[in-house]
Order: C-alpha cells, then structure tokens, then sequence
C-alpha cells in the first residue's frame, strides 16, 4: 500500500481571511480530464478537448461536424499533475476549516476516469487526500498559540449496497445516519482517531483502506465498489474566557462510479452492486435537480450517499465537485452525462456558517484537544452545550394538547409541523434555505395562515366542547331506543321506562310515506306498545289541537294535509269541540282506518308535549 509523501507546500497564517459568517457560497466545480489510452483509432479516439483554464469543447453527438462548449470554474487537462489540481481548486478550501466551517470535496465521473486517481493518487503521485491531511495537519500546527488551540480526528467510511460501512473498525456494519438539532449529518457510532502527525493517519488509514470493497470490471482492474468518504474533524478550543469551542469537517469523498453494465461486462453480484452504485448517484442526479428548481422537497433521503451529502449540497459545508472525465470516444455518454451533472451542480447555493459553542458553566480550563477516541460528532447531537446563535423552537405539536384534539385536526397539525421543518420535502431542518427568495416567502406566508386557521379551529373546538360538558343530560336521554325484547324486561330503570317501542311487522317491510288524505291506501302494519297514562296524555294533546288549533297547526300533524285541516275547522265551526281523538272520523272523507293511522303517526311526535 502506498505511503504518502508530497513535496513541500507550507499555509502561512497570514493566508487566511476570515469569510463572513452565513455568506452563501456556490458550489465550485471543476473538471479534470484523464489521459487517454488505447490506440487513439475509432472508439479509442478523443472526443473531448479543452479550451484554456475553465472550458471545454465535446463533439456533439447528433451532428460530428459541431462541438458543444461546457464552462467550469476549472478545467484540468491531460498534462496537469496532481499538484495542478491541489493548489489550483483544494487548498484554497482548507481555511474554512479553521474559521469553523465544513468543506466538502467530491470526486464525480464514470468508471475508469480518474477519481480514485485524483482523491488517492499513488505513492509518487499522491492524490488530495494525502495532500489535505498533511496539510490540515501543519495547518493546524502553525495556527495553534494561546488564543485557539486545534486538535484533528478522523474516520473513514464507505457506502456498499446502501449500508454505511466503518474502515476503521470494519466489524461495524450499516451504522445510522443521523442529523443534529444544527442541521450537521452525523454517524453515532462511527470511530474516531485522533491524529497528532501524518504518520498517524497512515497507520490508520493505509489497512483501512484495504478494507475498502473493490473488484476487477471490464474498465478498471480495481474499481471501486462502493463510495468511499474520509472524514477529517478540526476541533479548537479557545485558551481564555469564554472557552469557545469550534468544530468542522473535512469530507472528502471518492465515489464509485456510474457504469453502463453492458460495457463493464457487469454479471451476479457486479450488476447487484452496480445496481445500487447507479441508484444512488441517479438521486445525487435529482437532488441537484431539486435544489436548482427551488423544490420544497430535496430528496436526500431517498439513498445514503445523498444523506450523508446533505450538508455538502444544499447545507452547511463549502463544496467543490472534481467531476473525472475519460477522452475516449467508448466512453462519449458518460462523459456527456459527468458534464451536465456538473454544468448544474455549480448552480447550487451553499449556506456555509460557523460553528462555535460555549460551554455551559465557563470552566477554568478546557482540554485542548480531544484525546479519546470519540470526536466531537460522536457525542449525542447537540449535547450540553449552548448553541450561539441558536434559538430552540418548540415543535407546533408540542404546545398543544394532542390528546383532547380530533384526530384529523392532530393529523392537520403534524402535516403542517411537517411542513414547517421540511421532513416532507426530505429536507429536514431547512427547508426554506434551499428555495428562492421569492418562493421562500410565498411558503412562509402559507404556514402562518395555516398556523392561523389552525388555532381557529382549536380554539372552536375547545368551545365545542365546553359546551358539550354544560349541556342537560336528559338531551342525549332522549334519543335512545331500545329493542323490542330489551324494553320488556321486567327491571326498568327510570330512564328505560319512558321509552316507548315501536316495532314494525313482517321483516324488510319498507315504511312508504303516506299522501295525505289519501283514502285507499291501507295503512301500514304498526305494533305500538306504549305506557298507558302516557298514552292518554298523548291523546290529550292531539285532542286539544285538534280542537284549537289554525289550519297551519293541524297541518303540522303527520297525515294531516291542508284539505283535511280545512275540513277539520269546517267541522268545528258546525258541531263544535271534538269529544275524543277517534271522533275526527266523523269529518267528512275521513276513515276509521285513517284515524288509527293518525293517531299512530302522531303519537310519537307530542311525547315532547307530555314532557
Ligand atoms: P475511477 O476511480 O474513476 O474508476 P481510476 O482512478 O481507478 O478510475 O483510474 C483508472 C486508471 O486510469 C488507473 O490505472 C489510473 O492510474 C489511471 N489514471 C486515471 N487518471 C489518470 C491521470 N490523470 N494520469 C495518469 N493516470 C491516470
Ligand atoms: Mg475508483
């Protein structure tokens, strides 16, 4: 394995310049194109060439006469050397780390263009990764005094088939990942080791690397399997009052690479993992789309690759994208596709901020550097400390009463806390961050009047059921009606005794509303079973309306209609007050058999009378 040495490039302190704290910062992009290999004849042939520092020229595949032109914010040819690449776009985004801030580095492109090469290198052409540590490290070194004093930690991870995987303790397999209350992705669980010197960081990461999934394909003798990720954590604390503590991240990452199976000759468990490979960059693919677009929802969490990338695309992390292209004409699509995916990942904004705490009680003294294992990320998320410039909101759900509310009002309030955090759209914890200006105030406007209409609602319901703990008791008695066999029973308490029961004969019978005065329909079947004296004090009250009531009173009564109620009068004013109830089949053109239809149909209705 090879041992890392590179030539000397020292960072004076002066260098640094202090970047505005929550200035946003475009995601830089750059392109390095590999030599070419093979016979330089038909698919070996180059189909891409470049144009000065930042652009390049790819022939366009529908006509081979033109060229299409892509503008980067650097663009690396065949020649350039490691170092070319380091000092030109990677350096300069080491010294957010010691302002606090994350950096992220990413290698892009299809299988057998570059990236190992370019992140790892070879041991007489090392790659950023060894540039990065060892410059990090001095970097560290030379800005340690009596104000801040610096301490580095690493961990090593890869991504295989969807499972997050530790290098540094391979026994640890698929490990969650999490995001702090700051909006930071983390591993719990992942190792940590501190590195005081390079040599310490090769003691760890050389076997680490080994560990790494890699196999044989068609394009590459040791491709990569799996996304591979060295993290690099600079700590520092502060050496007087108020013992600041900061904390960023180095994420530098070698992804493996989009494969056309046909062409890497991919079969079994190769085509499996390809399978997953192609997967999570396609997501990479949609979440720069989403983020571009101004999308409320930013599918990160549709693959742990773009999980884990959250901050470095869309968040927290200055980001630089190294996107590997190949010259040969076998590898054109990819190529083509590397390029779009970086033209449109340089369009995506940034929200870089400091990261600094204060501890909770000043103590006297703080360590200066983490000496166990466990780095800053590895403790809980957000632990004692207090967050500067940090203001807590209570979770919507939280300040109200969930239990007393309807379920779809408690649905309504989640759907809309939802909202407000962003686990909807997949972008948790910012999701207006990530969506224009003019859209991010639309949505914000949006919320508060669903925030409004929502503590409409509860307040209404609240009243709702105020009232219905004040309401009279015997409104809810009323509107039982027992079985027929349960009202005979013998023990009748109070309340069962002013039930009456109806019942209607013959099964499935459907009772038809009767057209009033309607004389030769035959009445339907009732079986009325009622208390006596309630009964008659029934009749009572019909007989009483009947006798005073207008036109428009009897009309009220079920089976009455306005002809029957005019003959009625017209019967009173010629032999005055009806005796009984069962007297009104006297009136002229009114049965018996109507009467006892009436008396049925009417009973029920003046029970509210006798009560
Ligand atoms: P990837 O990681 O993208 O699949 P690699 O980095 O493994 O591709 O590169 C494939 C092969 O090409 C390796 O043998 C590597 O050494 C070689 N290679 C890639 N880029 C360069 C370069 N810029 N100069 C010289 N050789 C290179
Ligand atoms: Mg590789």
């Amino acid at each position: 394995m090879a041992v890392f040495m590179t030539s000397n490039q020292r960072l004076s302190r002066a260098g640094f310049r202090r970047a505005p704290v929550n200035a946003p910062a475009r995601v830089r992009v750059c392109v390095r194109l590999r030599p070419g290999v093979g016979t330089g004849q038909g698919q070996d042939a180059p189909c891409v060439r470049g144009v000065g520092s930042h652009s390049l020229e790819i022939l366009n595949w529908r006509n081979e006469m033109e060229m299409m032109k892509y503008h980067f914010d650097a663009f690396y040819g065949e020649t350039s050397t490691q170092h070319d690449i380091y000092m030109g776009s990677v350096q300069p985004f080491l010294r957010h780390l010691l302002e606090g801030q994350n950096a992220s580095i990413l290698a892009y492109g299809p299988t057998g263009a570059g990236k190992t090469h370019t992140m790892l290198g070879s041991p007489d052409q090392p790659g950023v990764i060894p540039r990065a540590v060892r410059d990090v490290l001095q970097m560290t070194r030379d800005a340690s005094g009596d104000e801040w004093k610096y301490s580095v930690s690493m961990s090593y991870l890869e991504i295989y088939q969807e499972k997050v995987l530790d290098l540094l303790e391979p026994s640890l397999r698929d490990l969650p990942i999490r995001e702090d209350c700051n909006h930071h992705i983390l591993v719990p669980g992942l190792t940590q080791k501190p590195i005081m010197n390079f040599s310490d960081f090769e003691s760890y990461f050389l076997p680490a690397s080994c560990n790494r999934t890699v196999a044989p394909t068609q394009l590459n003798q040791r491709s990569s399997r799996s996304h591979a990720v060295l993290l690099l954590w600079v700590s520092q604390t502060q050496g007087w009052p108020p013992y600041a503590r900061r904390a960023a991240k180095l994420c530098l990452i070698d992804l493996a690479g989009s494969e056309n199976n046909r062409r890497t000759g991919n079969q079994g468990l190769r085509l499996k993992e390809s399978g997953a490979i192609n997967t999570s960059l396609f997501v990479l693919s949609k979440v720069v789309d989403a983020l571009n677009q101004g999308l409320p929802r930013v599918p990160y969490r549709d693959s742990k690759l773009t999980r884990l990338l959250q901050d470095s695309l869309g968040g927290s992390a200055h980001s630089l994208i190294i996107a590997n292209i190949a010259p040969e004409k076998r590898y054109y699509f990819d190529t083509l596709t590397s390029l779009n995916f970086a033209a449109k990942s340089k369009q995506v904004v940034n929200k870089p901020f400091m990261q600094e705490t204060l501890p909770e009680i000043a103590a006297p003294k703080r360590p200066s550097a983490d000496s166990s294992d466990e780095g800053p990320e590895a403790k809980r998320p957000c632990s004692e400390e207090k967050k500067l410039n940090v203001v807590e909101e209570k979770p919507l759900s939280s300040l109200l009463p969930l239990e007393n509310l309807e379920p779809a009002l408690v649905q309504r309030l989640l759907r809309l806390e939802a909202l407000e955090k962003g686990t909807e759209s997949g972008n948790r914890g910012l999701p207006l961050l990530n969506t224009p200006r003019k859209e991010r105030l639309v949505l914000q406007k949006q919320i508060e009047e669903k925030w409004r209409e929502l503590q409409s609602l509860t307040e209404k319901q609240q009243e709702m059921e105020a009232k219905q703990e004040h309401a009279p008791a015997k409104l809810r008695k009323q509107a039982v009606v027992l079985p027929f066999k349960q009202a005979q029973t013998p023990e009748k308490t109070e309340e069962e005794e002013e039930i009456i029961i109806i019942k209607q004969k013959g099964k499935g019978r459907k009772r038809k509303p009767l057209a009033p005065n309607s004389e030769n329909k035959a009445p339907p079947e009732w079986e009325v079973t009622m208390r006596p004296d309630l009964l008659t004090r029934s009749k009572g009250n019909i007989l009483a309306l009947l006798n005073t009531g207008s036109e428009k009173d009897l009309m009220n009564l079920h089976r009455i209609g306005k002809k029957t109620a005019q003959l009625i009068v017209a019967w009173r004013d010629l032999h005055g007050l009806f005796k009984k109830v069962e007297d009104l089949a006297e009136v002229e053109g009114v049965s018996k058999k109507q009467v006892a239809s009436f008396l049925k149909a009417n009973i029920l209705t003046t029970i509210g009378n006798i009560e």
